[in-house]
């Protein structure tokens, strides 16, 4: 036993969603890693601690596959953009990173910065080595995007646009599309985003349709694939999300506007969607408040209320439902407000546990390694007053936060 080892008396322990939670367990903890689970309140190991939280409902640390932590969406985020250094950006983004782990989240995947991609790669790896607090960050570096399409940044003279959008995503015909898929590769990335049609906050009148070819997004897809690296498509509209599908995309984010097709498409490939539904409302509000341009609220009112009908669709149908955010957008450390908009789109509290869970683990290819509280699997673990199984929205309110190991959070325990 080293210094490091702990265990964990939780009253009620959810160890994988969709299976009933125990009573009175015990998690064994060394370094990292989770040793062992058992039942009742084991004496701890000599010279170990214990995390007493007996009166908690324990669960596997939380994952949001859709977060921009570089960036928080605001009526200041236009002039942000051009006075904040990057290491000022990079600063923010650890702030961010730190309320999004206190609330509960232990991982997250990044699907793209604006400006400098390489403050986001530092992040995650300064996480990683436990120099900066946060969650375990996967990131895609700069999104793919062609000229003119979502991932770039509008609206400032032509030479302001250039010095503050990360042009390295941004491509135009296969071949470059394959060179800029390589690029984010070789400077980092674990994943692959590119924008398959257009989005609200790009301030731009091109509307939420198809924006890259179909030959642009095979190429894409292809080149991540072989790489070893899974792709999330940005999609809003129908041609642009069964294009993506069509070319064997890993996961759709948004879906807005999905049909039968895709819903077809998704079944046969075992594709995800991420729904993200909390964007669309604070989008929907932002644009109510006149916190946007003529061009990002036309595009706000269109997909605003559309996500969630599109999230119950896709779940009567079957479908992988991935939990994410999009947070950046709305405010970071908010992200467990998602599960009551999942709830309302027809999910059952099981089934949305599962989203941030078992299954956002296997989108982001990281099922031996986080979902679940199993010997062997990296100790992310979290903890509430109530079962979420009831209710959901307890998971807005969280008490304890481990993540690999290490205790972030503890609030409302006598410990
Ligand atoms: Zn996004």
């Amino acid at each position: 036993m080293t210094a490091n080892t702990k265990v964990v008396h939780a009253g009620m322990l959810l160890t994988e969603a969709g299976q009933a939670p125990k009573q009175q367990q015990s998690v064994l903890i060394e370094g990292e890693r989770i040793k062992a689970v058992s039942s009742g309140f084991i004496d701890p190991p000599a010279g170990a601690g214990v995390v007493d939280l007996r009166d908690k409902f324990v669960l596997p640390g939380l994952i949001d596959c859709h977060v921009h932590l570089m960036a928080q969406f605001g009526p200041k985020i236009r002039m942000q953009i051009v006075e904040d250094s990057d290491p000022k950006t990079g600063f923010n983004a650890a702030h961010f990173a730190g309320l999004t782990l206190a609330a509960g989240f232990t991982t997250v995947r990044d699907v793209g910065a604006i400006g400098n991609p390489e403050v986001i790669f530092a992040l995650r790896d300064s996480i990683a080595e436990r120099k900066v607090a946060g969650p375990r960050v996967l990131c895609v570096g700069a999104i793919i995007s062609p000229t003119g399409g979502h991932g770039q940044t509008y609206g400032y003279r032509q030479d302001v646009c250039a010095c503050v959008q990360s042009a390295s995503g941004t491509c135009d015909g296969a071949d470059d599309c394959r060179r800029a898929v390589r690029r984010q590769v070789s400077h980092g990335a674990d994943a692959i985003k590119f924008v398959a049609t257009g989005g609200v906050l790009s301030d731009i009148k091109a509307g939420i349709d198809q924006q890259f070819t179909r030959e642009e997004i095979q190429a894409i897809i292809d080149t991540a694939h072989a790489l070893g690296r899974r792709v999330a498509a940005h999609a809003h509209g129908t041609a642009g999300i069964n294009a993506a599908l069509e070319a064997g995309v890993d996961s759709i984010e948004h879906g807005s506007f999905i049909d039968e097709r895709s819903i077809e498409l998704f079944l046969k490939n075992g594709a995800f969607h991420v729904p993200t539904i909390i964007a669309g409302v604070t989008a929907l509000e932002m644009a109510k408040g006149g916190g946007m341009s003529a061009a990002q609220a036309a595009k706000a009112q269109l997909v605003g209320v559309k996500i969630k009908e599109a999230l119950a669709r896709s779940y009567k149908a079957g479908v992988n439902i991935a939990f994410g955010t999009d947070m950046g957008v709305g405010p970071h450390g908010q992200n467990a407000r998602e599960f009551r908009y999942m709830a309302e789109a027809g999910m059952t509290a099981s089934d949305a546990i599962k989203a941030a869970t078992v299954t956002a683990a296997k989108l982001l290819n990281l099922s031996d390694e986080i979902g679940t509280i199993a010997a062997g699997k990296s100790a992310d673990i979290v903890a509430v007053d109530k079962s979420p199984l009831d209710d959901i929205t307890i998971l807005e309110h969280m008490r304890f936060v481990m993540a690999r190991g290490e205790v972030y959070r503890q609030s409302g325990s006598a410990t």
